[in-house]
Parts: structure tokens; sequence; C-alpha cells
């Protein structure tokens, strides 16, 4: 079978790893430091700070945007349940925009017209790695005095207009989660713009305690005073081992990801009863996924898998989950993605002659 996702492990991680075990000390230090710097480096971003998990990164950024109970924060509802989940923990209220049929991206139009007077946010996803459209909604955000905060969950090595996702709006979130571009089996970041922001973020992933400002007294405990109620949020060093080993040829592997996209898109672009995503040159698409709109798509779904071919729909609106309130009316593009929206399979291990199997099962029809 060829799967949809794959779990990219570098060949030096185990030896990687075993030093961070070696050294006795688990919990976040040196190594995580390390992490994050070769982050910023290779990508482009803001100052970052790593965390456990992407859903940490998004709660910790809602939080830091001042995010409240009562606030509305709005997000498209083609995304993965931890983007509105994130919103539900500080009690705001996660209200769904309508998507481009044609991207899966939040359309700015519509986020222009659910802004109100209690909005706070902008919670756009990068869907499958494809950036939104960061023109229009910076200038959304700014005109209303709204803080971005970027689900790029499956973005990491995208980049907009020249810019990297992670170096353009107020918060960027990364996951590092065991099928995203880069593992270190879980995990996360946050990209701060503003340099206080990332002195709070660096804060409040750890209770709240500056670990830099908190020494150990002479009576065996740091010494600090909480000023604010801080999470359990931090990287652990060997976590953070595994995500430098994974950083080693990442370029080189999106390269290859970009490079199957590609041959998909002039194989496909003609191809009775499907319609491939708009893609504006505009920006660079990291291609966590590659997906398209068909026609007949269970008998698709159905095809492949008897080709040995995994396809899916990866995720549904998330607003159909009853934790949400029930689903939003008139989204006339999110209805019309979830009907015909599909994904195949692109991931580091998936080869040249794969790619071309799959390309020669969809010409066949079905
Ligand atoms: C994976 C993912 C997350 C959550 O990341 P975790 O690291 O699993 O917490 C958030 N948003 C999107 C869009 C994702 O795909």
């Amino acid at each position: 079978m060829i799967n949809l996702f794959h779990t990219y492990i570098a060949p030096t991680a185990g030896e990687d790893i075993q030093k961070v075990l070696n050294t006795g000390f688990l919990s976040e230090g040196e190594t995580v430091l390390q992490f994050e710097r070769a982050l910023e480096q290779q990508f482009g971003f803001n100052q970052c700070v790593s965390v456990n998990s992407g859903t940490s990164a998004l709660h910790l950024a809602l939080d830091l945007a001042g995010v409240q109970e009562g606030d509305e924060v709005i997000l498209p509802a083609q995304t993965f349940v931890a983007s509105g989940l994130a919103i539900l923990y500080l009690k705001a209220i996660p209200v769904f925009a309508d998507i481009d049929y044609f991207t899966g991206n939040i359309s700015p139009a519509s986020v222009k017209e659910k802004i109100s007077s209690k909005t706070k946010a902008i919670l756009p996803v990068h869907w499958g790695g494809y950036p939104c459209d960061m023109t229009e909604l910076l200038a959304l955000a700014e005109h209303h005095g709204l803080k971005l905060i970027e689900d790029a969950a499956h973005a990491l090595g995208a980049s907009y207009k020249q810019d990297p996702i992670g170096s353009i709006s107020d918060f960027t979130c990364f996951s590092f989660q065991a099928i995203k571009h880069l593992s270190t089996g879980d995990g996360g970041a946050i990209c701060c713009k503003s340099p206080n922001d990332y002195k709070t973020a660096k804060s409040k992933r750890w209770f709240g305690i500056d670990r830099e400002k908190a020494p150990l007294t002479e009576l065996g405990e740091r010494a600090y005073n909480i000023s604010h109620a801080g999470y359990k949020y931090h990287m652990n060093n060997y976590a953070a081992a595994l995500g430098l080993s994974n950083l080693n040829g990442f370029e080189l592997r999106l390269k290859k990801r970009i490079q199957i996209a590609n041959q998909y898109r002039s194989a496909l672009h003609q191809q009775d009863g499907i319609r491939l995503f708009n893609y504006f040159t505009d920006r660079q698409s990291a291609y966590w996924l590659f997906g398209f709109h068909v026609e007949k798509r269970k008998d698709f779904i159905r095809k492949l898998k008897s080709a040995g071919i995994a396809a899916s729909v990866v995720h549904q609106r998330i607003d159909r989950n009853s934790v949400f309130g029930g689903l939003t009316k008139n989204l006339s593009g999110q209805e019309a993605f979830d009907e015909t929206q599909i994904h195949i399979p692109i991931h580091d291990a998936l080869s040249m002659e794969n790619a071309e199997h799959i390309i020669n099962t969809i010409k066949q029809g079905w």
C-alpha cells in the first residue's frame, strides 16, 4: 500500500538521541535552544519558542494575543479540530469563515464579513501547506486592530511573496507531530514578531517561570514569583535532538516533494473528472498534502485502493463536531469543497516510480 503519510526519521536520529539520554538531562535545556536557533536560521523565522505540540503552540499564541473569555476568533472550518479547540480552551468563540473552493484556504472577503466588535484575532490555516492570502489578511488585521495567528502546521518551508512562513505575522504556529514535515515525535513552535511576545512565550511555556532569571537559591529552590499562570508546554531535549537530526537534508526532501507535486500537476491538469486546486506563483507551497477536486469521489477512492494507493479527504469541516455548537450556515465555498475534495499521497518516502504509478492509475479512469 502506498500510504498517504510517512514519518521521516533521519538515519542519525538514534545516535543523536542516545547522546542526550547519556547526559541524563532530559527536560528543556541546551538541545532545545540549539533546535530553536537552527529553526530560525534554516527557515528565516522570527524569534521562535518550541513547545510540546502544535496544539500547545496555538493555545499559547492565542493566550499571548490576549484572547479571553467571550472574544471571537475567526478561522476556517477546513482544518484539524486542534485549531478550533485551542480557541475553546480560552473560553473564546470560534467564528467560522468561508474558504476558497479552489484552494481550501480562508477567504479574506468572508473574514471581513465576520468581523464584529468582539473579534480579537484571525487564525488562518495554510491548507496542505499552500499559503493563504496574507496581504489581504494582514490588511484586515491592521485595519481592525486584530492579531493574526497562522496555523502553519502544514506549511513548514512554505513562503509567500518571497517571505518565509514564520516571518510574516504576529504569531505563526508549527506542529512537529509524527506525520508532519519535520517531526520531534510530538512538538511544535511559535514564531513571534514582537520581542516582548517572545519573552512572555518563553516564560509561559514553563509555568510562567523565566528560567534564565530564576537561579537556584541557597535554600535549593529557584527564585521566582509567578505573575501569570503559565503552562507545562516546553519541549524536551530528546525531542529537540530528533528535530535537529531531522533538519538535516530538509531542503532536499522539500525539493523532492515539490518536484512530485509539479509532476502531478502537469500530468493531471487536463484529466477528465479532476479539477486541480489553484496555484498562484507569488507563493510556494510546502505540499504537506496534494489535493484536488474529483467527480465520483467514492469510485475514485476505490479505484486507487484497488491499485494499492491511499486517497483521503484528510479532514472535513470541523464545525460538524458538536463541541463547536453546530454547522455554520452559508459557507458555500466550504460546502462545495467538502463534496469533492480528495488528497493523494505525497511524502518523503514517495519515489518517482510511486508517483508515476499513481498518475497512471488515475489516467485509467474510475
Ligand atoms: C497537526 C495539526 C495541528 C496540531 O498539531 P499537534 O502537534 O498534533 O498538536 C494543528 N492544526 C493543524 C492544521 C494540524 O494539521
